[in-house]
């Protein structure tokens, strides 16, 4: 792809990628959210924060109400996916967008939730290891989670939580940093819990080697895979990665609220004596009706269920999951590169043509990132987001003027892309 692309024939470009890109028929899958000012369907960059509703999703979902009306109780086992076991119905694609064993991901509660059960599992302070490690700058949703972990043991986050930070200048963390921070740490860490793609600045950590650097100070390794999970390619079962957590409404499609995913590596599938809040959902599947006095964990992931599933709304997220498995991640991650190579280099032509500065906060290299770009217009602020608002480009705004971009290869097209690049540009030129 040329580096430099001439505002004057970037529609022509983009249509000629659309022409060629295997995945393109895949957006008419999808329900695309509609803007008055462009007589059609907005410029949707969002699908790192609500990901667009599956065709399929309103079909499933209705079945589940006509099993419910027609079977009452009875549905729990003589509905077509029968609810007593429906978040097994989701566990050969959570395993797919993991890289993970079927053993070690479970469909369940929420992504806050689920973090919060998995640290009370693998946040185990005792002695001198007491230190809990979190990015800074992360989700204010797991900074909480990690502030109030540390206050159920009694540890003040001054000496026992590590906010790790780029350099100064820098906006995303090196890698080299992370392990010699963690090493610094040493004995004294308990768990490491970073984020797979960082929501703000879109940088793919390099989960492989955070673990071994985690697991050789003797700490356990988790993730929040909620900006990764259908975004980039994972392998959670090889990176030996301890635990992590997403949720599925964001490139995993799954609608607003629904149910989130947990991982537990299968080093510890069979560990009944590791801590855990219990429910009877975790309980031994085979003997759950028997109403038991006694909690016997199922093995894997599953083991840390409490309550039984929310049926109507994974029902969205198996229509999704479908699409994924069909799919596959490799022509996803494909689509995805050049998508946001596109943009990338779309962004430095607009910046060159109007002279402005632009500056993208997601790492240059494609290897250490997902999809979406973070992207800073120097002297210019809300007016420029409102004005491509109005224009019915649909992203996503941070203080103190990040504009975040996410084109999602499952439905956006590169003429999307175009049609935002040309819009930016008259935008630049028109706002303050
Ligand atoms: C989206 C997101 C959340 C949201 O948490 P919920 O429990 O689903 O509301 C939390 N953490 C991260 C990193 C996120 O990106």
């Amino acid at each position: 792809m040329d580096k430099l692309l001439p505002l004057d024939n970037l529609l022509q470009q983009a249509r000629a990628l659309d022409a060629g890109d295997p995945l393109a028929a895949e957006r008419a899958n999808f329900h695309m959210p509609q803007h008055p000012s462009r007589g059609g369907e907005a410029l949707y960059f969002t699908g790192n924060s609500l990901g667009l509703q599956p065709r399929a999703a309103e079909h499933i979902i209705a079945e589940e109400l006509e099993d419910w009306r027609k079977f009452g109780v009875e549905g729990h086992f003589k509905s077509r996916r029968p609810w007593v076991n429906y978040q097994d119905e989701l566990t050969d694609g959570l395993a797919l967008i993991a890289g993970a064993r079927p053993l070690e991901v479970v469909a369940m509660n929420t992504l806050t939730v689920n973090l919060h059960l998995l640290l009370i599992s693998f946040f185990r302070p005792s002695g001198n290891r007491t230190q809990l490690m979190i990015e800074a700058g992360a989700f204010p949703s797991d900074r909480y989670a990690a502030l109030s972990q540390l206050q159920l043991h009694g540890l003040n986050p001054e000496d026992h939580l590590i906010e790790i930070a780029p350099r100064p200048g820098e906006h995303t963390l090196r890698t080299e940093d992370i392990e010699a921070r963690i090493a610094q740490a040493g004995n004294r860490l308990a768990c490491c819990a970073l984020s797979g793609v960082q929501y703000y600045t879109g940088q793919l950590f390099d989960m492989a080697r955070i673990t071994a650097a985690a697991h050789k100070v003797g700490a356990t390794c988790g993730f929040d895979l909620a900006h990764a999970a259908g975004n980039v390619p994972l392998k959670l079962h090889d990176w030996n990665v301890d635990f992590a957590c997403w949720c599925g409404y964001k490139y995993l499609n799954g609608g607003p609220g629904c149910a989130a995913a947990a991982f537990v590596h299968e080093r510890h599938a069979r560990r009944p004596e590791l801590l855990r809040l219990a429910g009877w959902w975790g309980h031994n599947a085979d003997r759950r009706f028997k109403m038991e006095p006694d909690f016997d964990s199922m093995s894997g992931a599953s083991g840390w269920q409490m309550s039984n599933a929310p049926v109507m709304n994974m029902a969205a997220l198996y229509a999704s999951l479908e699409t994924f498995k069909r799919v596959g991640i490799v022509a996803l991650r494909e689509k995805s590169l050049a998508l946001t190579a596109f943009l990338e280099s779309g962004i430095h032509a607009v910046a060159t043509d109007t002279g402005e500065r632009l500056e993208i906060l997601t790492p240059a290299d494609p290897t250490a990132r997902g999809c979406q770009l973070s992207v800073v217009a120097h002297g210019h602020g809300l007016e420029l987001f409102k004005q491509l608002t109005d224009r019915g480009v649909i992203a996503d705004w941070r203080e103190p003027g990040v504009i975040r971009l996410a084109p999602v290869p499952l439905y956006n097209s590169f003429e999307d892309i175009a049609q935002f690049l040309l819009l930016l540009a008259e935008g630049l030129r028109t706002s303050s």
